[in-house]
Formats: C-alpha cells, structure tokens, sequence
C-alpha cells in the first residue's frame, strides 16, 4: 500500500499529509464513501460537527476494522458552541457520533470574530488537549490578527490552521503568519471544488505526466508542503486523488501553478464571517 508522507506538527505528533474530506458528503452516504476512502488507503479522515456526518464517519471506521493507533481523524467545534462548558460538551458529543475515545485533532471552526468568544473556545481547547480528548488542537479559517490574539491570550500555539487554499487563493499572508508561529497549514477546498481544472499550466502538466488536472493540483500542494484533503463521493475519483505518488512536478511546473493566484474564494472569508 501506499506510504502517505507524515507532517511533524508542532506539538511533536504526525500527521499523514494527505486525508479525505467529507464536507457536503451527505449523511447517507458518508459511511460508504469514508469505507472506500479507507479501502483505498487513506487514514486521514477530515469532518466537523456541522457537516451532520460524524456517524458514517464513525460506522465506517467502526467496519473497517483499523487499529485505532493507524487512523487520524480531525473534527471540528461549531461557532455556537464557543462558550467553555458548551465547547467541552461539543467534543462529547462529537465523541459519541464518531464511537472514539478521543479524536486526534479539534479545531476551531471559525474565528467569527465580532466577538471575542473564538479565544474562550481556545482556553477550553486546551484544556480538552489536556485532559487527553484530543491529541491536538488547531484552528480554522484564522487570519493573522486572529493567531496574534491567541499568541497573547493562550498558553499553547495551535497544531495547524485550516484555510481555503488552492491555485486561484494562495493566501500567502496567511501562510506566512503560520510559519511564523510554526503552524502547519491544511488546505480546505485544495481543488477549487473543480474551478481550477482548465487552467493552461494545470493542463500542461496533467499532459506531460499523463496524470489529471485533480492528481496534478493535490502534487502541487503536497510539493508546496500542505495537507489536505480533497473530497469526492465517487469511488473511481477517490482512488484517483490518493494516486499521486508516482511523478513529481518540476520547479519550473509548480511555479507556473503558484502564478495562477487570483484572490479568488469559493467560500467564505473569514474576516466578515460570523455564523451563529
Ligand atoms: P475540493 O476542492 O476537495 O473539491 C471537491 C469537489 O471537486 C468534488 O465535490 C467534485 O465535484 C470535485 N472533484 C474531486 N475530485 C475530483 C477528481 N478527481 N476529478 C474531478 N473532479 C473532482 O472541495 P471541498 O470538499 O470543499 O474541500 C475538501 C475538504 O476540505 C472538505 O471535504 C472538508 O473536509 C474541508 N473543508 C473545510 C472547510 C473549513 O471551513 N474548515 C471548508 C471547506 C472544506
């Protein structure tokens, strides 16, 4: 099978650089697509309470029957559960959906940052991070002013941040923010949901290596030292983003892809993003 590189985060655990996502992946069908994807060799699984699909996600980890030891399942905490003993009872729940004892990252959703509350949720993190309900705690969705204020406010740095990054929304400055603190970044939406795959230097390389637009932007970030972790319900597409292990792009070809960066989000920005 194949060896999925791990990334070393900054709390000293590892995490394979490659998973599986599962936002949109409606409830019913998520046991099935998670079984595929674990089928196919990955053992990274990304969701959030809010995607509504914890269960399958969980009845198919449950099926599969991989050692505990060999997975890396990451969920998320919801903006309205923010408030300290709401956030405790968040993961619980989160928990009881996935059928684990513990997950082995949590994260902040969203700073929401009209209000302050996102740095609540931080301080209860931690102290989930300590009382051995997950194994790392990160954020998502944060912009530079929002890792300053945790800097200030927390006692530990989170283990990643989770952005929207593919060809068309670079992020750089968020990027940078990162590596200042050593915050390894996760790429949300690495394929642009699809957006990116006619443009020419995505093309030209998918040509030259016989690969597909998909295989040639999920090399790019894993060359650009990313995580991340398309999604897709079709089994065939499943296989096809977790086979990209046998070429390499040149230096020549992934700058052409960092030069298609355009300012261009498929969601939401997180600076005017206050969902409740
Ligand atoms: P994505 O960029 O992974 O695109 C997924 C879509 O691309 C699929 O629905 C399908 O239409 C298409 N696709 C996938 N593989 C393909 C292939 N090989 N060939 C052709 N088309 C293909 O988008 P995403 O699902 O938005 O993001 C991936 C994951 O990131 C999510 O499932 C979720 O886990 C995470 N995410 C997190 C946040 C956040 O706020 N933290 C937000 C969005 C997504």
């Amino acid at each position: 099978m194949t060896a999925v590189p791990t990334v070393r985060l900054n709390d000293g655990s590892a995490i394979p650089q490659l998973g599986f996502g599962v936002w949109q992946v409606p409830a019913d069908q998520t046991e099935e697509a998670v079984a595929k994807a674990l089928e196919t060799g990955y053992r990274h699984i990304d969701t959030a309470a809010v995607y509504r699909n914890e269960e399958g996600v969980g009845a198919a980890i449950a099926r599969s029957g991989i050692p505990r030891d060999e997975l890396y399942v990451t969920t998320k905490l919801w903006v309205s559960d923010f408030k300290q003993g709401g956030t405790k009872q968040a993961l619980e729940t989160s928990l009881g959906k996935l059928g684990l004892d513990a997950v082995d990252l949590y994260l902040i959703h969203w700073p929401a940052p009209a209000d302050e509350l996102y740095l609540e949720a931080w301080k209860a993190l931690e102290e989930l991070r300590a009382e051995g309900k997950t194994r790392s705690i990160g954020v998502s969705n944060f912009l530079p002013e929002h890792l300053d204020r945790v800097a200030e406010v927390g006692s530990v740095t989170p283990a990643v941040n989770q952005v929207e990054v593919h060809p068309a929304l670079q992020q750089r400055r968020v990027q940078d923010a990162n590596n200042k603190y050593g915050v390894a970044t996760q790429a949300w939406s690495p394929l642009a949901q699809g957006a990116v795959f006619g443009d020419q230097p995505i093309l030209d390389a998918a040509h030259a290596h016989g690969v597909t637009p998909a295989q040639v932007i999920i090399r790019w970030h894993l060359q650009r030292g990313r995580i991340l972790f398309p999604k897709s319900v079709t089994p065939s597409r499943i296989e096809e983003n977790f086979d990209v292990f046998g070429f390499d792009l040149s230096d020549a070809e992934l700058e052409a892809i960092d030069a298609l960066d355009r300012n261009e989000r498929t969601g939401a920005d997180p600076a005017t993003f206050n969902p409740s």
